[in-house]
């Protein structure tokens, strides 16, 4: 079986065509890690044809999802501190603003929000030659930016662990779905490109603050040893981990503290008889606590430590949408649920979606969608 993955890949077919989700976790199983960078989707050429490149100065733009997370904002700042030693001329532009406890990272100040500064941004796209396209899988996860990026002339080089890419957007890149993070992508790009010398304390700390945040503190199973192999790495370039994981985690204001407290005691409904827990959160809670970007991250795990919960869902009426948040344990697939009932997506314990259907309207397809994986959830 492994050989015969291997050789489809070498061959230049995406896997994600060929087999289901499941499918692929079980040979995420079974197939070691090292296999998958082999697993070149089709469209894009494979990234280590920019390595040589990577010495002639160019104008680089760096952009990942909307609403960047650690993730998000951690690779592409970690990836801006490598660029930026080979004089190229770099800007990260994000499609939206970011969370407050991300503005401790080197070089956010600098970082343009494509919402509000768009007259600044949008002669950077157009002189832009390269586009790194950081920790999504498709353009409308840009927003408003990403009809500028579909028609850029600029070439596009994506970096990506999420399900199902759209390979064709993108001229260069590689996607590996069971890396446990993008920060952990663009390591291996500075390291396989030759250059790990060039890794510094700017890079450290922000690859630490994405891998540290996409492995749930390096708790959930992506957490391979090539992870924590990073991360002594990071700690020998005077990595202060503990300070990253206050920055992150400990900088929120206590109208947020008390927002979870009352969410939990009052928005929590328990279904034991689907193993799953929803939080569903009315906008008339957001505007009393006065929550911002950023404010309910990490809020969905919360119903995962019920003891038997198998599937935690998070929902929140946004100003134009109803936004979903899917977390699961064991061998339940977010991904597929959200694909299937909510227009979303992302990882197989780990997924998001959106509605522009009411919350109550929302919370019953949802109850119905239970229904349906009564056999999954068991
Ligand atoms: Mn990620």
């Amino acid at each position: 079986m492994f050989f015969f993955i291997l050789n489809l890949g070498r061959k230049g077919i995406s896997i994600s065509s060929l087999f289901s989700n499941k499918w692929a976790v079980k040979m995420r199983n079974a197939c070691h890690l090292a296999a998958y960078p082999y697993l070149c989707a089709s469209f894009m050429k494979p990234i280590q044809q920019i390595y040589p490149l990577l010495t002639q100065p160019r104008n680089v733009v760096i952009t990942m999802h909307q609403k960047p997370d650690p993730d998000a904002m951690g690779s592409a700042l970690g990836l801006f501190h490598f660029l930026v030693q080979f004089d190229h001329k770099v800007t990260v532009i994000s499609p939206t603003n970011w969370a407050d406890f991300l503005k401790w990272m080197p070089g956010c100040k600098d970082v343009l929000d494509y919402e509000s500064q768009r007259e600044k941004a949008d002669p950077v796209l157009d002189n832009a030659d390269w586009i790194f396209c950081l920790d999504f899988n498709a353009l409308h996860r840009t927003k408003y930016m990403a009809p500028k990026l579909e028609h850029s002339k600029a070439i596009k080089i994506l970096l990506d662990h999420h399900e199902e890419p759209h390979t064709s957007s993108f001229q260069y890149g590689i996607s590996v779905i069971p890396k446990s993070s993008t920060a952990e992508m663009i390591y291996d790009f500075i390291v396989e490109s030759g250059h790990a010398d060039k890794i510094n304390l700017e890079i450290a700390q922000c690859l630490y603050a994405g891998v540290m945040s996409d492995t749930g503190s390096f708790r959930f199973p992506v957490t391979t040893p090539s992870v924590h192999t990073m991360v002594a790495e990071l700690k020998k370039k005077g990595l202060n981990h503990s300070k990253v994981h206050e920055e992150i985690y400990d900088n929120f204001l206590e109208n947020r503290l008390r927002f979870m407290g009352h969410v939990l005691a009052n928005r929590m409904e328990v279904f034991y008889e689907y193993n799953t827990a929803l939080i569903a959160i009315p906008k008339g809670d957001i505007i009393r606590f006065h929550i911002k970007t950023g404010d309910t991250e990490g809020l969905v795990n919360y119903p995962l430590s019920i003891k038997g919960i198998k599937m935690a869902a998070l929902l929140i009426d946004r100003d134009e949408e109803r936004r979903w948040s899917f977390r699961s344990k064991d061998e339940f697939d977010c991904n597929s649920f959200a694909r299937t009932y909510f227009e979303g997506g992302g990882h197989y314990n780990a997924a998001g979606g959106r509605s522009s259907l009411s919350l109550e309207e929302n919370v019953r397809q949802f109850k119905e969608a239970l229904k349906d994986n009564v056999l999954q959830l068991q």
